[in-house]
């Protein structure tokens, strides 16, 4: 079975959808995210527009703001101060990769946590890692709705995860955790990949190489999740980190790139949006 990500984040976006129109009656407005956007890098470029469209068929209000590729870091840092402080802001989201010359760890953390849609503030990171209430990032959390959706049991299962970046490979292996399977977390100096690999009944994917991972690394009936977003070689065209065709019979459910993962993680800042709006407009009491 193909877990269609384009099909489940449809859905999931017309609930919110519903629930977002309800929201200028009981608070006033909607949520409204902000997307900095600093250069014009063409993947960049795109993953803006894409949010933007989300956030319209949603319903939240979303801010687009260009900066060109040389701005200082002190004028970007100024700039997220500035949004920290405006209240009518529920999200700020600074697109990455940023130029050379910004450092990714400051932005990321003078983005306050409250507005953090993304979850990558060192708080939100900590809070996670310590079971506290905090704001899931993205494409993990997509990853855990995709498998929950195809009914894949996560309890009790072996759990692969190839990579361990901040943004994905750490975060789905803690989620995959938390929901109680034993977990793999694979990475470039893995000795014997394959043979780690072919233990899973659920791999995700997260390294960033055109088909890397091939059949006979995988189990029969397992689940595959591909995260990886890259260019075909050969085509051109957009491909995973799984070579699909071969693996697909194979798997029991497996996402597909493009289609997969991706639409699920802006689905996922959607309902991060909605979530950082609503701590806001309804504190829990302490
Ligand atoms: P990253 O920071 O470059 O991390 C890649 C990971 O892959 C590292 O942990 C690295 O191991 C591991 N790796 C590299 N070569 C390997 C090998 N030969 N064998 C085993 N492990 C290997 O990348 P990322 O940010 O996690 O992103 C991974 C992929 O997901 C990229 O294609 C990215 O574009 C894509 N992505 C997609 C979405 C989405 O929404 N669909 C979101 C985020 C990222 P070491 O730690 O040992 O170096």
């Amino acid at each position: 079975m193909i877990i269609s990500g384009k099909e489940l984040s449809a859905r999931l976006k017309a609930e919110m959808a519903a629930q977002v129109s309800s929201f200028p009656e009981k608070y006033g407005r909607v949520p409204h995210l902000v997307v900095i956007l600093v250069g014009d890098d063409p993947a960049s470029v795109s993953y803006v527009t894409g949010k933007a469209k989300a956030s319209q068929v949603v319903g939240i209000e979303n801010t687009t703001i260009r900066r060109p590729s040389d701005i200082s870091e002190e004028e970007l840092l100024g700039l997220i101060r500035e949004l920290n402080a405006d209240d009518t802001v529920d999200g700020i989201l600074v697109q990455l990769p940023l130029p050379e010359h910004i450092s990714e760890a400051r932005v990321i953390e003078t983005i306050s946590k409250d507005k953090d849609v993304d979850g990558f503030h060192p708080l939100n990171v900590a809070a996670l890692w310590q079971k506290q209430p905090c704001t899931l990032p993205c494409t993990p959390k997509g990853i855990i709705k995709m498998l929950k959706a195809a009914g894949v049991k996560i309890k009790g299962k072996r759990a692969v995860v190839i990579g361990r970046s901040n943004i994905v490979g750490l975060p789905v292996a803690k989620l995959l955790l938390d929901e109680n399977a034993t977990v793999t977390i694979a990475h470039s100096r893995t000795a014997d990949l394959p043979s780690v690999t072919r233990e899973a009944d659920i791999l995700v994917v997260a390294i960033g190489r055109p088909r890397f991972v091939t059949a006979d690394m995988v189990k029969d009936g397992a689940a595959v999740i591909d995260v990886g977003v890259n260019r075909d070689p050969e085509t051109g065209k957009l491909c995973g980190d799984v070579d699909f065709a071969a693996i697909e019979p194979k798997a029991s459910v497996i996402t597909p790139v493009p289609g997969g993962v991706g639409p699920m993680t802006i689905c996922c800042l959607m309902e991060n949006t909605i979530e950082c709006f609503l701590n806001k407009m309804t504190p829990k009491k302490v």
